[in-house]
């Protein structure tokens, strides 16, 4: 029995004030559930949120990390920096980063590696965009970029955000979640074998309060990751309050 990962990306949103209060209010009223809770503020706010979150069940993740440990990459932050402030995710090929930093599966796949390395959880994402959906490319989409990005061994999770589902409030229907979920298990196993059996798959897209019980009981949906909805401690609770252990 695993318990479900509820994952909240705050993307560039916190100052000082409002995150703490923010992660606050989690905490205070954290439901009696069985689920796993990571919250991932931006740079400037882990290393408070990690103190804050320590010896709580809630975790703190980050949203991107660098492939490489140290050295010459200036505004870039390594894996151990992330591990040495108490952070236990990191989010990585988050479509944002994919189409505004140029980010490709190879890049996705060494920040992955480097990770794993360092002692970090990666939450690989991938997904396809309105265009490549409409024009039935979806599922080639997903299994280059489940090869591209996730290496060998691969023993993280894995989040699937269709892009067009993305901040837009048009989460992807009930019967779409369960199409991508049966063909990215199949993938899996074929890429992985017997380890892709057990590679947890989170749905990311539009999870709101309204629509989390729905979606997290799709079967093989380990998860959710949620944008916007996590900035409101309400919202993001309730969506907690609706995972549960299967
Ligand atoms: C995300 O940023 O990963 C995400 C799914 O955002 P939203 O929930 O706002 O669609």
């Amino acid at each position: 029995m695993s318990r479900q990962i509820i994952v909240g990306n705050w993307k560039m949103n916190g100052l000082s004030k409002d995150s703490t209060a923010r992660t606050e209010a989690i905490l205070s009223a954290l439901p009696d559930t069985a689920v796993d809770i990571v919250i991932c503020p931006p740079f400037t706010q882990l290393a408070a949120i990690a103190s804050l979150t320590a010896n709580s069940p809630v975790a703190c993740g980050a949203q991107d990390c660098h492939m490489e440990s140290k050295g010459a990459f200036t505004g870039d932050i390594s894996p151990e920096m992330l591990a040495d402030l108490g952070v236990s995710h990191v989010i990585l090929g988050h479509s944002e980063r994919r189409q505004t930093h140029g980010e490709i599966d190879e890049t996705v796949r060494e920040k992955t590696v480097a990770a794993i390395k360092a002692g970090l959880t990666p939450i690989v994402c991938i997904g396809e965009t309105e265009d490549q959906r409409e024009t039935g490319q979806a599922e080639d989409v997903l299994g280059w970029q489940i090869k591209g990005s996730l290496p060998d061994g691969f023993n993280g999770i894995l989040a699937y955000e269709p892009i067009w589902a993305i901040g837009t409030g048009l989460a992807a229907t009930t019967s779409d979640i369960t199409d991508a979920m049966t063909f990215l298990r199949a993938e899996l196993v074929r890429q992985f074998g017997e380890n892709g059996k057990t590679i947890q798959i989170l749905y990311g897209g539009s999870v709101n309060a309204g629509n989390a019980s729905e979606i997290l009981a799709i079967p093989d949906v380990a998860g959710a990751l949620v944008g916007g909805a996590s900035l409101d401690p309400e919202a993001f609770l309730t969506i907690v309050r609706a995972a549960s252990a299967h």
